[in-house]
């Protein structure tokens, strides 16, 4: 499974518009708040713990003592018949110092946490991160600038003035392995750390399919030129707000050449190297992500023969 996937919780959207089913949730006893404080998670336990680290989630009493009445709250879902909810505490100053959270976990990085929890808490992470991030960027109506106001239960927000309609974004991304007989494609970004090499990515744009976005990019970034493009896995990717794509792109040779506004460097990489890379060894002045990243299983199914 690939991180950020995966999310155990019922979502249970038909239960969104019940207003009073949802306030009698957010205040039972037995239900889950799930803080964010800046857009970090809520971990259990110390900054210093071992993972794997679990969330720290908190009834509605303790929340409530926080004194966050207009608050961002967002169903998560349902785990059995309990009621989870995120809440955006990000307003406190320093919540694992002083008042009701403190002693009971710390905040962390939502990407770090990511990989430092089950893979079942980091896809909570993926959506409650997303969703709060959203809100905090969706105040005002692109259409007419006038305060909008949160809908059910998270999911909408609402233009007090034209009345115009606001739903949470996904922003679709592709990634894509191309691949020349037993050779794989990997680029440098500018920013990236020494070394570090990845799948090449992009927006998809307005009016493009998946597979016209990866031969896009692929000719953009890297002047390759492919034929067949195959689907492989997505993955939630809520920096803000992205749909990662991972596809298989079979390029047609392996003439390259890096487009310098945005990459330093590509480079082919044999199977066998590959092979290494994906345990994290350093290969050629090569490594290659995490398996935090989709672009690790990616390169991963490649090198396996798997795909
Ligand atoms: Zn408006």
């Amino acid at each position: 499974m690939i991180p950020f996937a995966g999310n155990p919780l019922n979502r249970a959207s038909e239960k969104r518009t019940d207003t009073n089913w949802i306030e009698s949730k957010r205040r039972d006893p037995s239900s889950l708040i799930f803080p964010m404080w800046r857009l970090q998670p809520f971990l259990l336990g110390s900054e210093k713990a071992a993972p794997p680290l679990d969330l720290c989630l908190v009834n509605p009493e303790i929340a409530d003592s926080l004194g966050l009445d207009d608050a961002i709250s967002v169903f998560l879902g349902l785990d059995g018949e309990q009621a989870v909810f995120a809440l955006d505490i990000s307003e406190i100053a320093n919540p694992t110092k002083t008042g009701p959270l403190a002693g009971l976990g710390h905040f962390r990085d939502a990407r770090m946490a990511g990989s430092m929890v089950s893979i079942e808490h980091a896809a909570i992470i993926a959506q409650a991160k997303a969703m709060i991030d959203w809100h905090q960027r969706h105040g005002f109506c692109p259409k007419c600038g006038t305060p909008t106001k949160i809908m059910d239960a998270g999911y909408r927000r609402l233009c007090g003035e034209c009345k115009a309609e606001h739903f949470p974004r996904v922003d679709p991304v592709v990634i894509m392995l191309a691949t020349h007989e037993e050779a794989c494609l990997v680029g440098r970004g500018k920013l990236f750390p020494s070394g570090m090499f990845s799948a090449l990515a992009g927006f998809v744009e307005p009016g493009e399919t998946i597979e016209e976005a990866v031969r896009r990019e692929l000719m953009e970034e890297a002047s390759v030129k492919v034929g067949e493009v195959t689907y492989y896995a997505t993955q939630p990717w809520p920096f803000p707000s992205s749909l990662m794509i991972g596809c298989f792109a079979k390029a047609e040779s392996r003439d390259v050449k890096a487009d310098e506004s945005e990459l330093a460097e590509v480079r082919w990489v044999e199977r066998s190297v590959a092979r290494e890379l994906i345990e994290g060894k350093r290969m050629d002045g090569i490594q290659v992500p995490p398996p935090i990243a989709i672009a690790h299983h990616l390169i991963r199914a490649w090198a396996l023969g798997e795909k």
